[in-house]
């Protein structure tokens, strides 16, 4: 196979081609700034007004002066997590879990530094929150900023934000969820749940990098983090990047219409990707809650290898996927995810992350199934612990 099978859409995905061609006039005809006196600029802003729409549209939200456009879901989350606790005042008890992306854990940790209460919640074996440690911490009596993610990006696990959000809102609690994996894969209803805030970002659903948004509930207060012009009402100054935050609209629009059909595909060719690992590759095991998954993503250990040699190997035949493992400052360190969930010492350095998107085939999922037996039999050939 001479080109590249990419199967690490948790990662980034592609721009869709549809995304591309409605950006594109936005740099060379339609690059007034929005908040110009002048109808060149000025008419630009009902094109913000229109993706705007359209995101609000995905997350079904109730208005779509709820929708903040940001940088990416880092600035979402950050933004949810820090402004929220600063608006709140009076030092408000943080909580999150123990699996969640790092722009969750860094803001969380940053404000426990500085004096902060902060819980973080425990899962199991399958990656999954004890409700009852959930109810306990969000009845302290203190007032509290909850952010608990939607779905796992490691391991695609979904935690019931529904219950969670409920359960943080009985408390007298505020309640933001990481849904960065879930929009464009999952279908969002947000008016109807107990959720105050909820983050995504462009680059996960065919946007380009670089563009994400945060839904505030509307009567949510929020203190801004960046101040200056009254951009997106005063929550977010800063001139807007106008052809990215149209591109997130149309990937909005684009992943409306195409959920159903995407996640069937995605899911059908998941599954036959992680049976056929599990039947050729000996010592494979699925991480995680496999029948409550996001429909893309197979997170898979191999006994006795390391993570980082299967990739590498992958990489040279021309798949990409991704591990759960990070290689920090020369020594292997696990991921927090694995470790939160009590992953075995002989797998949790020999975990891959499988993650599919729009574009794949049943000729992509044949190339990895081709490859991996082989990449496996030979590192556990070369292992000192077989
Ligand atoms: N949250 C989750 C669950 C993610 O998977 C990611 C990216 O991997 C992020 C947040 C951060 O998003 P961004 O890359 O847009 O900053």
């Amino acid at each position: 196979m001479d080109s590249t099978v990419y199967v690490d859409n948790n990662a980034t995905t592609a721009v869709a081609p549809e995304v591309v061609e409605a950006m594109l006039p936005f740099f060379h005809e339609h690059w007034g700034n929005p908040s110009s006196m002048h109808a060149f600029g000025g008419n630009v802003k009902r094109h913000i007004d229109d993706a705007r729409d359209k995101v609000a549209a995905l997350l079904g939200a109730a208005h779509p002066s709820e929708i903040i456009f940001t940088s990416c879901g880092s600035e979402s989350n950050n933004m949810a997590i820090r402004g929220t606790v600063d608006a709140m005042g009076g030092h408000p008890h943080v909580i999150t879990t123990r699996v969640e992306h790092a722009a969750v854990l860094g803001p969380c940790h940053h404000l426990e530094d500085r004096g902060y209460r902060l819980t973080t919640l425990e899962v199991d074996g399958r990656g999954g929150l004890d409700l009852d440690k959930v109810r306990e911490a969000s009845a302290s009596g203190k007032k509290t900023v909850a952010s608990v993610m939607w779905a796992n990006n490691e391991t695609g696990v979904i935690f019931p934000v529904e219950t969670v959000g409920g359960l943080v809102k009985e408390g007298g609690g505020l309640f933001h969820t990481d849904a960065v994996q879930v929009a464009g894969k999952l279908p969002i209803a947000v008016q109807g749940m107990p959720v105050d805030l909820l983050s995504i970002s462009g680059h996960k659903l065919h946007a380009p990098k670089g563009v994400g948004a945060l839904y505030v509930r509307r009567g949510t207060k929020i203190t801004p983090h960046i101040l200056g012009g009254h951009q997106e009402r005063g929550r977010r100054a800063g001139t807007e990047n106008v052809p990215y935050i149209v591109g997130l609209g149309k990937a909005c629009e684009l992943a409306m219409r195409r959920m159903e059909t995407d996640a069937a595909n995605e899911r059908r060719l998941r599954d036959r990707l992680e049976a056929g690992i599990l039947a050729t590759c000996k010592g494979a095991r699925v991480n995680g809650d496999s029948a409550n998954r996001l429909p893309n993503t197979s997170n898979i250990s191999f006994e006795f290898v390391e993570g980082e040699a299967i990739l590498l190997m992958l990489d040279d035949v021309g798949i990409c996927a991704s591990t759960g493992s990070a290689c920090a400052s020369g020594s292997l360190e696990p991921s927090h995810v694995l470790r939160a969930m009590d992953v075995p010492r002989s797998m949790i350095h020999g975990s891959i992350r499988f993650s599919l998107g729009r574009y794949n085939t049943d000729k992509d999922v044949d190339y990895v199934l081709e490859q991996m037996p082989r990449i496996i039999d030979r590192l556990r050939e070369l292992s000192p612990f077989v």
